[in-house]
């Protein structure tokens, strides 16, 4: 495994490697850049299939945060770390035995030992409870029950009304009135932005692997169920992907019917030079980083010890007004809406390198 030759290190302030022998923590931190402020991210708990593919994971996602931190305005920069399942719980993230209590406690001493350069939060397969646990060993941890509590609602909010602003580019209007949008992954997220959608007048059709799930979003909006492996490809007017990342790749873009893709699924494009092929397509894609920065601005008033529901609410709406600005920098400069983000994010981040430098 080698950090510098993988292919998602980008200039990475410093990645840490981490083992507790007595719980089996296997953990990576990835702190991408601390430029704008200390660099915040979740926690995922993952059944990596060994460590070169949590490095990889990390290092993509660390800077996807520096990025999203950095575009939504926040005084943070951009970090993320992934927990390895260790072997000895079967393979099985929600393994709820008492060693978790404690494999949490072990990596929030890992996080305290990067003195605040780092602050961590839940992410997938990892509860508010198991943040709790950290807590007992790091102030360094946002995402708490007692703090602004589950970031998901403000997500799926945050990707609503991005999704908006995609529709005005994309169908002449803000309405959402018989607009087909595939939802793929009825989760947290997905099932919210359904609720969402049903009330603005879409028809829905909805692919996940939980079949109980499709079968209330059926009774409930009178979604039609699609076969996850064909959702991606189905024919809809939006797509939003809010199960996993990399779900389209060189092999499916070819195929796509929607006009728009906007949803919350963390780096949906398997490499960024897709975002190219999209707009030379037509196809509008909202950034993945951009639409679902709703989740992050909920916990960022935490990091100053504040609870602030009224800023985050602002703060959330103001996604409608990024996403459309960035679409049309990419409609009128002809470059891809990941291009014109990431632009726009890097230079954020590179001007506060720079006036901290002027003051070193
Ligand atoms: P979740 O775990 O609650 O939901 C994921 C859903 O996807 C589940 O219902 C699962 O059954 C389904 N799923 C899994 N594999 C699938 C497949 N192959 N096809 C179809 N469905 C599948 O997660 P969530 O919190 O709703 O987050 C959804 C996505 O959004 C994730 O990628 C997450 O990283 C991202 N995200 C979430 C937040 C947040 O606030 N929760 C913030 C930013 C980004």
């Amino acid at each position: 495994m080698s950090v510098f030759e993988d292919s998602a290190y980008r200039h990475h302030e410093s990645v840490h490697f981490f083992v507790d022998e007595p719980t089996g923590m296997r953990a990576i931190i990835a702190i991408h850049s601390t430029d704008i402020g200390p660099a915040l991210g979740g926690c995922r708990l993952v059944n990596y299939s060994n460590s070169s593919e949590a490095l990889n994971d990390v290092l993509r996602l660390s800077r996807g945060m520096s990025l999203k931190n950095s575009l939504a305005g926040l005084e943070l920069g951009g970090g993320k770390a992934v927990i390895m399942v260790p072997e000895s719980w079967n393979n099985n993230p929600r393994y709820q035995g008492p060693e978790r209590a404690e494999l949490f406690k072990a990596f929030g001493r890992a996080v305290d030992s990067l003195g605040g350069r780092y602050i961590t939060a839940e992410d997938m397969n990892v509860s508010v409870e198991d943040a709790s646990n950290m807590r007992l060993t790091t102030t360094h941890v946002v995402g708490l029950d007692s703090g602004m509590g589950d970031p998901s609602p403000l997500t799926a909010q945050g990707v609503f009304v991005g999704m908006r602003a995609c529709i005005v580019r994309a169908f002449s209007t803000n309405s959402f009135q018989g607009l087909k949008v595939a939802v793929q992954g009825l989760g947290k997220v997905g099932w919210r932005l359904c609720e969402d959608l049903h009330k603005a007048g879409a028809k829905l059709l909805v692919a996940d692997i939980d079949d109980a799930t499709l079968q209330k979003a059926q009774k409930e909006f009178g979604a039609k169920i699609v076969d996850p492996d064909q959702i991606v490809v189905e024919t809809c007017d939006i797509f939003a992907p809010c199960a996993r990342g990399g779900v389209i790749n060189e092999d499916n873009v070819g195929q796509l019917q929607a006009k728009v893709i906007a949803g919350s699924a963390n780096n949906q494009l398997s490499n960024d030079v897709l975002g190219e092929r999209l707009h030379k397509d037509g196809i509008i894609y909202a950034p993945d980083y951009v639409i679902n920065a709703g989740g992050v601005i909920n916990i960022a008033p935490e990091v100053k010890g504040v609870i602030d529901h009224k800023w985050v609410d602002q703060k959330v709406a103001g996604i409608e007004q990024t996403v459309a600005e960035i679409i049309d920098a990419s409609l009128a400069n002809d470059m891809s809406t990941v291009t014109v983000a990431d632009e726009i994010a890097t230079r954020r981040i590179l001007a506060a390198r720079d006036k901290g430098l002027k003051a070193a």
